[in-house]
């Protein structure tokens, strides 16, 4: 709904860089955690509740450009959001990706980021095949202050 109302800004150029360029606005850019080598952020177009992604420090937009710290540090909040994600919402199941490159399905192509979604048993029903909607039970907002609360 925030998206349909146009209250949430679309920014300019990269939406990593200039969240990460704010970091007294992390409660609203939706930062959960800033590491030495990577950062984790909510999606704010998030294909299932506790959508979260890990995104490198660096404007990197491949795996291969990133430093064997920034990967190693990428697998280990990949462990941490799984485990915090399991607390909060007791998921079936996860998907865990990168999409390299648009012809991909990259949302931000420039920027590699690592996604972490949830899944429950028939989270996939008529809403996104028939309409390309999707339906969140939960605000954003809370999603942010509970997995905040977990870290
Ligand atoms: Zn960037």
């Amino acid at each position: 709904m925030t998206y349909l109302t146009g209250t949430q800004p679309l920014k300019d150029g990269c939406i990593f860089c200039s969240a990460l360029a704010t970091p007294e606005d992390d409660h609203k850019t939706f930062i959960l955690h800033r590491g030495a080598h990577c950062f984790v952020i909510l999606n704010l177009y998030p294909y299932n509740n506790g959508h979260l992604m890990i995104v490198p420090l660096d404007h990197v937009e491949s795996i291969e450009n990133m430093s064997t710290d920034a990967v190693t540090e990428m697998m280990t909040l990949s462990q941490h959001c799984v485990g915090v994600l399991r607390k909060a919402y007791n998921p079936h199941a996860f998907n865990i990706g990168i999409n390299i490159g648009a012809a991909a399905g990259a949302g931000v192509p420039g920027h590699v980021h690592l996604h972490i979604v949830p899944r429950w048993n028939g989270d996939t029903n008529f809403m996104p095949v028939i309409s390309n909607t999707r339906v969140i039970p939960e605000l954003i907002d809370e999603t942010y202050k509970r997995l905040r609360e977990l870290w």
